[in-house]
């Protein structure tokens, strides 16, 4: 009998990557291992939703139990893979057990990076990755007065919003000189300071932790420069690093992410990687290989990976998109842009409309409040379309015609 497809993770990627072999007519086993007690489920909500206690963990789930049963994918919680034996096409878990493959997908997602300061371990200190983290996050969110947030990007801005609708006093501290520094643009970047300021959040940015002070409990965030942060709550969102060392540790490249090729495959024809752990090349980054790090990534490589397992090989080139949702404003980011890509402000009577070209050639835009131009956006790029920085800051230019352009004549 054939030993089917094995996937490490069950995530958004290792989840999508077999309800689409199932719905692509895959009729060998696949099973899903992951190390976590919960059935497959939904990160983006712990930060919004679910923290706000708009949802509970049902509304998490992707899909209920009785889907794993019919559709026949073997869903094993609470395993840990420790290694790969590549050369008898097996996988050894924690628990001792022994599981053949015939072709092994790792889609083991990314933790969080640790804070390296004294203190950084102090009940009071939380991170934010999983559905226990953000239920002991909830916990303490009902005994909290002052929060203090270590890193302006997404996880921290969108707890930072949570925070503030609560009437709760929090300082952000950022080791950068603006907020989302690597993802969005200085524009989008004054757009978001400025907004969070209306909402009462305090920031500091060029910030160095030092150290994480208190008795039984976090009391306050030391910096470099000498300064305090009075704080009974910390949440710590410095960004994240890839689960590569099962990969590693096999003898597979791996560099901030394990390498796969444009159909998602390692260096060893048996073994796929796909979503936050894998590094793979990128139109978007003029071919370079690139590690995304988002639900659309996750589910677009997952799709891809199946169509390939069934014999319908396709390279990876989907458009790169993202959204965070910070208090009252909805973030939206198609492409990818480096820091130094320039920006050009498109005017715009509501939210904020930014494109960023690299070389003339546009490389993404951020969008707020605008889902109209979003879609536009990701259709424009998908297709490869021309518009110049003139045409961008440009109202009359037509947006959506060239959208629909692009749908209706290619390239
Ligand atoms: P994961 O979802 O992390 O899944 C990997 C799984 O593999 C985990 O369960 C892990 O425990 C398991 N695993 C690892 N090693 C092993 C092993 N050796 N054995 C067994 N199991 C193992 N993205 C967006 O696009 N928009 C958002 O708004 C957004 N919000 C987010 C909010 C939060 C709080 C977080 C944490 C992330 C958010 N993201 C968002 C990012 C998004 O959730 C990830 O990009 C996505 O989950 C990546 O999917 P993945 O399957 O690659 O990894
Ligand atoms: P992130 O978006 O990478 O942001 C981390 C921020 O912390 C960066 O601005 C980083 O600056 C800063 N930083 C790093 N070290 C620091 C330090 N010692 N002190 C102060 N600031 C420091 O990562 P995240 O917010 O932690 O999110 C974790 C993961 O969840 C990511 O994969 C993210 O994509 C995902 N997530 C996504 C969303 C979304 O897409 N809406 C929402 C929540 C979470 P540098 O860049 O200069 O290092």
């Amino acid at each position: 009998m054939s030993a089917g497809v094995v996937v490490v993770g069950a995530g958004q990627a290792g989840f999508q990557l077999a309800a689409s072999l199932r719905e692509a007519g895959y009729a060998d086993p696949i099973t899903l291992l992951g190390d976590e007690t919960d059935r497959p489920y939904q990160r983006p909500p712990l930060s919004k939703a679910y923290l706000a206690g708009k949802t509970d963990a049902a509304g998490l789930e992707l899909r209920p139990a009785a889907y794993f049963a019919d559709h026949h994918i073997l869903h094993r919680p609470s395993v840990r893979v420790g290694s790969i034996d590549r050369p008898l096409r097996r996988v050894l878990c924690a628990d001792g057990t022994a599981l053949a493959y015939d072709h092994l997908v790792l889609a083991t997602g990314a933790r969080n990076r640790a804070l390296p300061v004294p203190g950084a371990d102090r009940p009071g200190v939380f991170q934010l990755r999983d559905r226990a983290d953000a239920d002991a996050l909830k916990a303490a969110l009902g005994e909290a007065r002052a929060v203090a947030i270590v890193g302006a990007g997404f996880i921290g801005l969108e707890f930072a919003g949570i925070c503030a609708a609560r009437g709760l006093a929090v300082t952000v501290v950022e080791a950068a000189e603006r907020p989302m520094a690597r993802a969005v643009s200085a524009e989008t970047a004054a757009f978001f300071t400025h907004a969070h300021g209306e909402a009462g959040i305090r920031f500091v940015f060029g910030a160095g932790v030092v150290a994480i002070a208190g008795d039984a409990r976090a009391e306050a965030v030391h910096l470099r420069d000498g300064s305090s942060i009075t704080a009974d709550l910390v949440l710590v969102g410095i960004g994240v690093v890839p689960n590569q060392e099962l990969a590693e540790a096999a003898g597979l490249r791996v560099g901030d992410g394990i390498r796969v090729d444009a159909l998602l495959a390692t260096d060893d024809p048996a073994i796929s990687a796909i979503g936050d752990c894998a590094r793979a090349p990128s139109r978007f980054a003029d071919g370079a290989h690139v590690r995304v790090e988002s639900v659309q990534n996750a589910l677009d490589q997952g799709r891809c990976l199946a169509a390939r397992l069934v014999g319908r090989p396709v390279a990876y080139d989907a458009v790169p998109w993202f959204w965070s949702d910070q208090g009252p404003h909805k973030l939206q980011i198609a492409g990818l842009a480096t820091p130094s890509d320039t920006a050009v402000i498109r005017p715009v009577p509501v939210g904020l409309c930014v494109f960023r070209f690299r070389d003339g050639r546009l490389s993404a835009v951020e969008t707020v409040d605008r889902p109209g131009d979003h879609m536009a956006a990701r259709r424009i790029l998908a297709q490869g379309r021309v518009l110049s920085p003139d045409e961008a800051a440009d109202p009359a230019h037509d947006l959506k015609a060239l959208a629909v352009g692009a749908l209706a004549v290619g390239r």
